[in-house]
């Protein structure tokens, strides 16, 4: 593997600074020792990152690599309603990454990382043949009895969803077709919107203080989270297309910007279902910490699937969402 000398690797990469006061063992030992908070449930989530499948080294750095694998299992964590505070990291190493490559992905980790005021207690180098894999653990705490989960819609509720659709989308595609090129400020913005997530973990969080909500990050675009929520809370949810917020840069992009919005995927917003009561001091709130929100329809009884209206005609949406295997 192109680490050397793990030991030093190890203590190269081992954390400066500590956030968190609830961590007594980090990195060093055989495992990390944290003291859960009282009155807060345990709340821990996985996500993998394959070369070739999720990045393409060619078209991202190992500063972005590193930062969206920790970006990604923040918004899952978001989507609890719950407060990120510690993070493991499993790598797979394969000769074809240098040394100084691995230290660049710490350093998106590290970003992201302090930004959130979330430690790094533990991890595992291993080498492997072909492609780099990278997973990340985020563990974090909420509230007991406070969880946002997908099974929560109930008729009568406001759909909404955070910040604008479809960016990420738009920024891959742009990278697929003219990575060559120079870009516009548009077009730097929907890439960014690609590479570098802002899991909205602050939304989760005005959100987990009001009475109830279902709620989605949107890994797999907006068709496929509205799908889940629609089946597990076993409700029907109709949305309205021109509701869906949308960029100004997307907007000025050529190509249908709603199906970027519906089928995209890996914009990392969050959408839920909340009563109507709380919609309104949630909005209220979101506007004051300046967080985009925005209704984009309603839950109603009935079968379980989603309703589009576009241009005065309903149709039932495509379930169809962004998957990495099907081609
Ligand atoms: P052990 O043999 O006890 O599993 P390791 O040598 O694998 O110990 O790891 C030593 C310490 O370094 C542990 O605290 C482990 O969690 C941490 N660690 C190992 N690899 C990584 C990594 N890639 N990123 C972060 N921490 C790591
Ligand atoms: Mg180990």
């Amino acid at each position: 593997m192109a680490v050397k000398d793990e030991f030093e690797f190890i203590s190269k990469i081992k954390p400066k600074e500590i956030f968190q006061d609830n961590l007594l063992v980090g990195i060093g030992d055989d495992a990390a020792i944290y003291r859960p908070a009282e009155r807060m449930e345990q709340v821990v989530c996985l996500d993998t990152m394959v070369e070739g499948i999720h990045f393409l080294k060619g078209l991202s750095s190992p500063y972005e690599i590193g930062y969206k694998a920790l970006a990604i299992n923040i918004s899952d964590i978001a989507a609890m309603g719950g407060i990120p505070k510690y993070y493991l990291i499993s790598i797979a190493i394969p000769n074809s990454w240098s040394e100084a490559d691995l230290y660049c992905i710490y350093d998106g980790l590290n970003d992201i990382a302090a930004h959130f005021r979330i430690d790094l207690i533990g991890g595992d180098t291993v080498g492997i043949e072909d492609k780099l894999v990278i997973s990340v653990t985020v563990l974090g705490e909420v509230e007991q009895s406070k969880m946002n989960l997908r099974s929560n819609a109930k008729p009568g509720d406001v759909v909404f969803t955070t910040g604008s659709l479809g960016d990420s989308a738009a920024g891959l595609s742009i990278l697929l077709n003219k990575n060559d090129k120079t870009h516009t400020e548009d077009e730097t913005y929907l890439i960014n919107r690609h590479k570098l997530p802002s899991p909205q973990v602050m939304a989760g969080r005005l959100i987990t203080k009001l009475d109830r909500a279902s709620l989605n990050d949107i890994s797999d675009g907006l068709a496929s989270e509205l799908y889940e929520i629609a089946e597990a809370s076993n409700v029907l949810i109709k949305i309205d297309e021109s509701r869906i917020p949308i960029s100004s840069a997307l907007l000025n992009f050529k190509e249908n910007p709603y199906e970027y919005a519906l089928y995209g995927g890996e914009d990392f917003e969050l959408v839920g279902t909340i009563s109507r009561d709380s919609w309104n001091i949630l909005k209220q709130e979101c506007e004051k910490c300046s967080i985009q929100i925005t209704q984009i329809g309603e839950v109603v009884s009935g079968e379980a699937k989603v309703l589009l209206t576009r241009e005065n005609e309903t149709v039932l949406l495509e379930k169809s969402g962004y998957n990495h295997f099907k081609k």
